[in-house]
């Protein structure tokens, strides 16, 4: 497959599985893959199978029951077809490991399971029912990519969707047992190769374990060759033998010479963490903290989504570049997480609403652009889809005049109540104190607050959108205050309302509690909140220009649309240069600065030197007016660091959020 112009994988709709159903001799039907004529488990006991083959060949009983790491104990899986192992693994886990132990499991799979027939082939074990539900309810479109799902509060599944060395390839993280799973050699040789036996060694922890069903001859060279030692023991059933073994002394990865900037900090103790801003960057991380059973103390001078995180509602929308990079895959992911993330924080949806958003083709180049976009990234209609002005109009429940791309699952959140419930996480402290400095203490971070008083954590993450840089380690971070005003008008009753949230370049919702939101303007480079009738006065003119028909409409049926008849509110939210969100560890740019100076002159003269990053301190912060996407999967990228966990996304994706990649490119530049 042919890789995308920012040489990763195509940013695309994967191939589903196509299975055929057959009886056993118990009467009960099994799924069969009919593309590579092999079976998904065993039809006689494939659950016997699971635990003998992949559970016991990994001694699981005893490694979860002995289970002591703060850290969840991570399975990596090469092919999760219909999830069999990853449910056995989770009530293997659940019947064995002490209650404070956490699991975190990680699976590739290239041709995902259609939902329907994933809850089919589960349906089998009936004693896997819950958990078999909680799997289905969450099972992604199939996009390439990953996709994290919460199946309990202990266990937490990554999907890595796509071909399994290049997934493994991508994964930033460590396994401690591998299921070697995946169709039988002599029916997929494709995925038995050299590249993903050497992409497993290197993201083994020192002594992981490895188990897999086939003793067949590629396999143990492969695994060998890898720096696997392997034996064979008895197999199930009447499988006479499968493999078993371990990895001592994993290589190094390899991956960081090209990058050694990014190289992440090691792991460091972490009982209590401070974080700084209880917007949705702030208190996502600190939500994502706390139900990692991690102290938090969540500080803010107003208190949570008081600052641009603070309308009453907000779009969770995404614009996605015509041309396939980094910065739009981590949108696309971050949609996707926001909209898994919400399902599960807020089933009731009292905070949120997944009504769908329309971005509509309006002026003379987005036609072209959106055209662009859909042939280059054929992405499931459940992720995306363009459709014609009469579409638009008919899910819009409005004239729009437009064709579009319908983003169906997208929507509206409460980013003000959102803040304020994710604040009341169980283990979060909420502390209403202005924090002025940083300094380094005995056991990690002072940090000085405007009452004269301290307060001690072992890591701090500032999550303060335009101020994030206004402390001594961060200052070197260039952060740009952009003004955003919506506006917001009551509606008469019997008001026309939308049934999708339309956007062009600002975005109407559909009406919530008898007021009509829109906006927001967007004004880089002013701090000011004080609402501005000047700024009503534009929303207006661009909710003319997007929804002429429905504005008419509004105001035939009595709704004052001028500037006086609004009500509105300002918020400053952050940028960085290049429009992405800052998400990881703080680097020491002095030390960047010496370590890198030789990138001037020649920037393909890599020196072989880690990053130094200041030590326990993380910032998420230039999310922009899409922080509804970005934050919340950011809070999980910085909360698996600290907590030594996989991340939610690609290697390379991580990297280009890391909040030092404009130092890089400004010593390379020579600035
Ligand atoms: N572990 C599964 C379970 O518990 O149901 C059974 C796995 S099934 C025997 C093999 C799986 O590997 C299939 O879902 C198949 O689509 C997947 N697969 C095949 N080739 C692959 C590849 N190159 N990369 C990732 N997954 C692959």
């Amino acid at each position: 497959m042919t890789a995308a112009p920012d040489g990763l994988p195509p940013l695309a709709a994967l191939e589903t599985a196509r299975l055929d159903w057959q009886r056993d001799d118990t009467g009960e039907e099994a799924p069969r893959s009919a593309d590579f004529d092999d079976v998904y488990f065993s039809r006689h006991d494939g659950r016997a199978e699971t635990e003998h083959v992949f559970l016991g060949g990994n001694r699981l009983p005893e490694r979860f029951a002995g289970w002591q790491e703060r850290r969840p104990f991570v399975i990596g899986e090469t092919g999760f077809g219909t999830g069999l192992n990853m449910l056995c693994a989770w009530a293997c886990f659940d019947a064995h490991a002490p209650a404070r132990a956490r699991l975190h499991l990680v699976s590739t799979e290239k041709y995902p399971l259609g939902r329907e027939d994933l809850a089919r082939a589960l349906a089998i074990w009936p004693d896997l029912a819950s958990l078999a539900e909680a799997l289905v309810a969450q099972w992604p479109e199939p996009v390439a990519g990953v996709h994290r799902l919460w199946l309990d509060p202990r266990v937490t599944l990554d999907l890595h969707f796509g071909d399994a060395a290049e997934r493994l390839s991508l994964l930033d993280g460590q396994v401690d047992a591998w299921f070697l799973d995946g169709f039988a050699p002599s029916k997929n040789p494709q995925m038995w190769q050299a590249d993903l036996f050497a992409a497993m060694a290197a993201r083994s922890r020192p002594g992981a374990t490895f188990a897999t069903f086939t003793c067949a001859g590629v396999v143990k060279r492969g695994l060998k060759a890898a720096g696997f030692a392997w034996r064979k023991v008895p197999g199930f059933g009447r499988k006479r033998e499968m493999l078993t073994g371990g990895i001592a002394a994993p290589p190094e990865d390899g991956r960081r010479t090209a990058t050694p900037w990014f190289a992440p900090p090691a792991a460091r103790p972490v009982r209590h963490v401070a974080v700084i801003g209880a917007g949705i960057a702030g208190a996502s991380v600190a939500g994502a903290l706390a139900e990692r059973g991690v102290a938090v103390t969540l500080l803010d001078r107003e208190g949570p989504g008081a600052a641009g995180s603070g309308n009453a509602q907000g779009a969770l929308y995404v614009k996605l570049a015509a041309e396939t990079n980094p910065q739009s895959r981590v949108y696309l992911a971050g949609l996707l997480h926001s909209r898994r993330w919400l399902a599960r924080l807020d089933p009731g949806q009292f905070l949120w609403s997944p009504s769908g958003v329309l971005q509509l083709a309006l002026g003379k180049k987005e036609p072209a652009r959106q055209a662009r976009f859909l042939a280059r990234h054929p992405l499931p209609s459940g992720v995306v889809e363009g459709v014609s002005a009469e579409q638009a109009a008919e899910r819009a429940g409005v004239e729009t005049g437009a064709p579009a791309l319908d983003y169906p699952d997208a929507g509206w959140v409460r980013p003000d109540a959102l803040c304020r419930r994710l604040a009341e996480t169980p283990g979060i402290l909420l502390r209403r104190a202005e924090v002025t400095r940083l300094e380094t203490g005995l056991n990690g971070w002072r940090l000085l607050l405007g009452d004269g008083t301290t307060l001690e954590a072992d890591q701090v993450v500032i999550a303060t959108a335009a101020l994030a840089n206004r402390f001594a380690q961060t200052a070197r971070l260039p952060l740009q205050p952009v003004r955003g005003q919506v506006s917001r008008v009551r509606l008469p009753p019997h008001a026309p309302d939308l049934g999708r949230v339309v956007c062009a370049s600002g975005y109407v919702p559909p009406a919530l509690d008898g007021w009509l939101t829109f906006g927001a303007t967007f004004s880089p480079n002013d701090a000011d909140g004080e609402v501005r009738e000047s700024d009503h006065a534009a929303n207006l003119a661009e909710f003319a220009r997007t929804l002429p028909a429905y504005m008419a409409a509004l105001r035939e049926a009595g709704a004052d649309l001028t500037p006086g008849g609004l009500e509105g509110r300002a918020g400053v939210r952050a940028a960085s240069p290049d429009k992405t969100p800052y998400a990881g560890p703080v680097p020491d740019a002095e030390a960047w600065r010496e370590a890198y100076a030789g990138l001037a002159r020649n920037a393909t003269r890599i020196p072989d030197i880690p990053g130094r990053h200041h030590a326990g301190l993380w910032i998420s912060a230039a999310h922009g007016s899409r922080g509804l996407a970005s934050a919340p999967l950011c809070a999980e990228l910085i909360a698996s660091r600290i907590c030594d966990e996989p991340l939610p996304l690609e290697q390379p994706l991580a990297d280009h959020l890391h909040p030092g990649r404009r130092l890089i490119r400004d010593l390379i530049r020579g600035n």
